[in-house]
């Protein structure tokens, strides 16, 4: 089974990358003894997402893939974004939400979540692959599975927010599950080539 290592340290979003891109092994940063903090001072999921890979590529000498990702929401402009880990000054999911919440201030918006997967090789080649998520925004928390901003993320189709949904539904209509599509077919493309 081939290698690859996912730059990232948030346990929500290694497990589902790992349950949604099967038939790879999985290496995290714990795994490869990578300890320090990676400056995502990009301005778009793209650049977050390649600064990660790339920082991870130089320092194992192996592929390495990241996710960037977020909740943009239509009346506020796309925000949070980039900023969606970071934006509110305690940086938690319940604090986020709440800011999230109090800047709409009972208006109905869509939202829809984003989801960039990076690849950098150790030869420098750079890839990206983007999977969407559309939905709205409701302002009463409902369900207790998921992270992040999955508590006030409807979506209207299901009459469910993403924490009302198992794991399983998530990772089939996620926006995590259409970018990890992409680069899946991307990568047994390359396998077909060599
Ligand atoms: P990143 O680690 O900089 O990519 O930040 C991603 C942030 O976006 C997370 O901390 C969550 O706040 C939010 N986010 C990304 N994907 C999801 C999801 O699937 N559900 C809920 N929130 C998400």
């Amino acid at each position: 089974m081939k290698n690859l290592i996912l730059a990232s340290n948030n346990a929500h979003k290694v497990k589902e990358i790992k349950q949604i891109l099967t038939g790879y092994n999985i290496l995290t940063l714990k795994e490869v003894n990578f300890t320090e903090d990676i400056i995502e001072d990009g301005d778009s999921f793209e650049e977050n997402a390649l600064i990660k890979a790339r920082t991870i590529a130089k320092y194992s000498g192996k592929a390495a893939i990241a996710d960037d990702s977020g909740l943009s929401v239509d009346k506020l402009n796309g925000r949070p974004g980039v900023y969606s880990a970071r934006y509110s000054p305690e940086q938690t999911d319940e604090k986020n939400i709440e800011k999230v919440l109090t800047e709409l201030a009972g208006e109905q918006s869509k939202a829809k979540f984003v989801s960039v997967i990076a690849m950098v090789t150790p030869e420098g080649d750079e890839f990206t692959f983007r999977g969407e998520c559309e939905g709205e925004i409701i302002f009463e928390k409902r369900g207790t599975n998921g992270f992040g901003y999955d508590p006030i993320f409807y979506v209207p189709e299901l009459n469910k927010t993403f924490a009302e949904i198992s794991s399983d539904e998530k990772n089939a209509i996620s926006h995590r599950k259409k970018s990890l599509e992409k680069f899946a077919k991307f990568l047994k493309e390359q396998d077909n080539e060599n």
